[in-house]
């Protein structure tokens, strides 16, 4: 597994500054965390050497029981901050719910749960994925088992709770990933609804890549004095993902410019982000008919379709992925190196997590946005917001990858 995880560069070199809450201090290294010696030797047999920045700052003040907003750019290990600080935060003797984490997707709540087994493999730990799509008998007699972690999609937990198959009283530890998506009018009901079945002293943990000013100033209802460690805008792009634009004047002419692409496309493995799953299903039939091979993913197909796309595209037998923004954020696929904005996200924060899923843990990375006409005036807005630079793709793309 370590070879697979080395990264391009050192990610835990300082090249960012935090913007942190007093008394966040940096430990550079797994020992030197107070942590459990099952939990590091899960740690390193996983391919970690020394923690990333967020996780050199955040892992203590959570096990010290903080309330904690961490932010940091994407793929920098914010999922592996969390899922230490749970592993750490429970008592595997105590065969109950301790640490509920929630995030925006299906697969991104299956992904945290094998990390979390991963890194807990020495420890003896249950966790559990507890997500809509899937088997609901089955979830339950999960749950009646006996799980220390749940890691879920807000539909299926409130339900679980509800029904009283997810106990809550020994619950001392709630995460929400991607913490502005769960907060934002979609999911916000939702959360808060689970949220009133938690015991009253339950820490709170959010992460996130982008955690605009609204977001921030709506914990205070729900959190006490939480530790902050924030990044400022205009360092939430990731130097090793170059971006690049290709003014295709109208719509029509995205799809030639796509096939152009293909073979820098398949050079590793890229995702193609289209605004709705009608696109998504029409640009997947197009680039058939004209004999290029695509996957296709989005969140009106069944969720067993749904499970045997991320294998595909996961183990690599897959090269090119075609979906909505289901895929934006949070999925960690290393091979990653191309993400092409077929259609321009709907907002700034989307942005950063689409473009977010190539160049992980330092790797290189390439962002290519097809521009109408009249994209042009957002596409400067956002590289003015996040003071970045996105160019005109040059002829010899391929080469950057
Ligand atoms: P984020 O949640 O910030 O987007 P992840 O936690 O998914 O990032 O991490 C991105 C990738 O980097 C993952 O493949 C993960 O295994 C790897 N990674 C995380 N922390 C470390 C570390 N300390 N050392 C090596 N690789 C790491």
């Amino acid at each position: 597994m370590a070879s697979k995880r080395g990264a391009a560069t050192e990610m835990d070199d300082d090249q960012t500054e935090f913007e942190t809450s007093k008394g966040v201090k940096v430990i550079r290294s797994f020992d030197q965390m107070g942590l459990k010696e099952d939990l590091v030797r899960g740690i390193y047999a996983y391919g970690f050497e020394k923690p990333s920045a967020i996780q050199q700052r955040s892992i203590k003040p959570i096990i010290e029981g903080r309330d904690v907003i961490a932010q940091a750019q994407s793929g920098t290990g914010k999922t592996a901050t969390f899922s230490i600080s749970v592993l750490q935060a429970i008592d595997t003797q105590l065969r109950e719910t301790q640490a509920l984490i929630m995030s925006p997707t299906r697969e991104l709540a299956v992904q945290i749960q094998k990390v979390i087994l991963a890194l807990g493999d020495y420890m003896n730990v249950q966790c559990h994925a507890c997500i809509g799509g899937t088997n609901v008998g089955e979830d339950i007699r999960k749950l009646d088992y006996g799980q220390h972690i749940v890691s879920g999609s807000p539909g299926r937990v409130f339900d679980m709770i509800r029904r009283r198959n997810l106990r809550t009283r020994s619950i001392k530890m709630l995460v929400l990933d991607e913490a502005d998506e769960m907060l934002n009018q979609g999911f916000k009901e939702q959360i808060y609804d689970v949220y009133r079945y938690l015991p009253p002293s339950t820490q709170v943990v959010l992460l996130s890549a982008t955690l605009p000013h609204d977001i921030l100033e709506m914990t205070r209802k729900f959190m006490t004095e939480p530790m902050r460690i924030l990044v400022k805008r205009d360092e939430l792009t990731l130097e090793g993902i170059k971006q690049f634009f290709v003014a295709v004047e109208r719509e029509e002419w995205k799809f030639d410019t796509l096939c152009d692409l293909y073979d820098t496309l398949t050079i590793t493995q890229a995702v193609i982000f289209c605004n709705t799953k009608r696109k998504v299903d029409w640009l997947t039939e197009k680039m058939r008919e004209a004999n290029f091979t695509v996957s296709s993913m989005h969140g009106d197909m069944p969720q067993k379709e749904r499970d045997a796309i991320m294998k595909e595209f996961r183990s690599g037998a897959s090269r090119v992925l075609i979906t909505t923004d289901v895929w934006a954020r949070g999925i960690d696929v290393q091979q990653v190196s191309l993400v092409i904005n077929y259609d321009l996200p709907n907002n700034r924060e989307l942005y950063i997590h689409r473009i977010g899923r190539s160049g992980r843990y330092g790797r290189k990375g390439v962002a290519i946005n097809f521009v109408k006409s009249d994209d042009i005036r957002i596409l400067r807005d956002i590289e003015q917001y996040y003071s970045t630079q996105i160019d005109e793709m040059p002829m010899n793309v391929s080469d950057l990858i």
